[in-house]
């Protein structure tokens, strides 16, 4: 029987292409975790700050896990942490940091839980140097109702421990990790930004740099100045004594379309980008700035997301490998030029390691893309699935709200092992959500 817990919430994906009722729980102890009926369809949700609807949907329970937010267990000599799953990260930061500690791979959102990191295999500023966040994770605690609780490391249920970094809740509810912290090298981040003419002089400043953050920005609505742009380079800085504090006003998926309509068209990009390139110029090349500023870019900077408004955005990543990136970037500019496309903003970076799970892993070059929505929003964005599965690209599930069980099945190279041993496992299928009705993972 479902517990008195249980109401129903509207739940948006981060992008605001998809918005639902359903039912939803916020567990904060473990009998409220198990309350519901075993055969009772569900899927676990963190911060919420997924672009797709990857916590919520498919007639599912959403059980919430930001109640699980306690610290565990720390061994000082090993500088492992365990943690609950709902713990934020920029909790996990305000504990670390003071004891000079800290963790390498940071999404660009305080607020995002060590849960949805697991789950979605998210990177951080430098994938290239400390690969994605799975990497980190020594060790997991896992719920499934028909399974009961789960151990799993690298060692304990290699295969259950594999299938869930990066399995988008599909295997079950993390109730708590234990990560890897790395000493912290020095309290701030002097960032340098070279102004670069095109992507290819982005790809390949990015590719002779190893540093400890490293990624582009540019221009990409399809004008004069399309791919014009930033390559930041970030490395350790000991001028300061201190760690600056992060103030920021919370964004949620609802906060970010309260605006009825978007500010974003053709001429407001062309314009808002020209404006960062003319700020950049009068900035110094390198200034520095707090770890936690650098790693949580937008916190403070919330106008990009909220001036969607209410019709959201189409953001797409996928990461191609370094010999076809070449190709790839001339292609895809003149796919932008050709069609005109509703493209906004565009951002590299490089990638280390081996693809997992349904993960957004393995060595190559991301790119990440924004659109405003307009009528060609789809149509352009389904003719870049088409280049990037010509050029073996593999996508991210987590920021594209759009991504078919076709495109999946070609873009990402485990997907049908995955598929076959998730379908072994929980046989009823038990979790699940929109992300995984759209890819056929029911
Ligand atoms: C402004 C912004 C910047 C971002 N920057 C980056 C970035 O730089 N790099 C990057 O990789 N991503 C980035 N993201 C995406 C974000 O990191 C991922 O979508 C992440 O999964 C969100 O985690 P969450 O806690 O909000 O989880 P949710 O969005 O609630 O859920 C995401 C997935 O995790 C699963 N999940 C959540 N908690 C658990 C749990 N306890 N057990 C099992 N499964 C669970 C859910 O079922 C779902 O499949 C960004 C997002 C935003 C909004």
């Amino acid at each position: 029987m479902i517990d008195g817990l249980v109401r129903k919430t509207r739940f948006t994906s981060f992008d605001g292409t998809l918005s639902l009722c359903t039912e939803h729980q916020r567990p904060d102890r473990f009998s409220h975790l198990e309350s519901p009926d075993r055969t009772a369809f569900r899927i676990p949700r963190g911060g919420g700050y997924a672009y797709s609807a990857a916590s919520f949907g498919g007639h599912s329970l959403v059980q919430e896990m930001t109640s699980f937010n306690r610290f565990l267990e720390f061994d000082p000599v090993q500088l492992t942490l365990k943690l609950e799953a709902g713990v934020r990260l920029i909790d996990l930061m305000e504990w670390a940091l003071p004891r000079n500690l800290h963790f390498p791979v940071l999404p660009g959102y305080p607020l995002i839980t060590v849960g949805g990191c697991v789950a979605a295999d998210v990177h951080g500023k430098n994938p290239h140097k400390d690969g994605t966040f799975s990497d980190w994770v020594k060790q997991l605690t896992l719920y499934h109702p028909q399974h009961g609780y789960i151990s799993c490391s690298p060692d304990e249920h290699p295969d259950l421990f594999s299938m869930t970094c990066g399995g988008y809740g599909l295997t079950g509810v993390i109730t708590n990790v234990t990560l890897q912290l790395a000493e912290l090298p020095a309290p701030a981040i002097a960032l340098a930004r070279k102004r670069v003419c095109s992507l290819s002089e982005a790809n390949d400043c990015l590719s002779s740099q190893d540093s400890d953050i490293a990624y582009s920005w540019h221009d990409a609505s399809p004008g004069a100045s399309f791919g014009r742009g930033i390559v930041f380079n970030g490395s350790w800085s000991r001028t300061t004594q201190q760690p600056r504090p992060l103030t920021f006003r919370p964004m949620t998926a609802d906060s970010r379309a309260r605006l009825p309509f978007s500010a974003w068209n053709g001429l407001t990009a062309r314009v808002a980008n020209a404006a960062v390139l003319l700020q950049n110029r009068y900035q110094n090349d390198v200034s520095e700035t707090g770890i936690l500023a650098a790693s949580f870019p937008f916190a403070s900077n919330i106008y990009f997301h909220t001036l969607f408004g209410k019709p959201g955005l189409r953001e797409t990543q996928f990461l191609v490998s370094e010999a076809k990136m070449g190709d790839c970037l001339v292609a895809l500019e003149k796919l932008i030029r050709d069609t005109a496309a509703p493209t906004m903003m565009l951002s590299l970076k490089r990638f280390r390691g081996t693809q997992k799970s349904l993960s957004m892993s393995g060595t190559g070059c991301l790119v990440a893309l924004d659109c405003y929505r307009n009528e060609k929003t789809d149509a352009f964005l389904r003719q870049l699935d088409q280049l990037l599965v010509d050029m073996g690209g593999q996508i991210n599930l987590s920021k594209d709200s759009r991504i078919s069980q076709e495109v999946a099945e070609l873009a990402i190279s485990s997907f049908a092992g995955f598929k076959e041993r998730l379908f072994e496992y929980d046989k009823e299928r038990i979790m699940r959500s929109e992300l995984s009705h759209r890819l056929g993972l029911l």
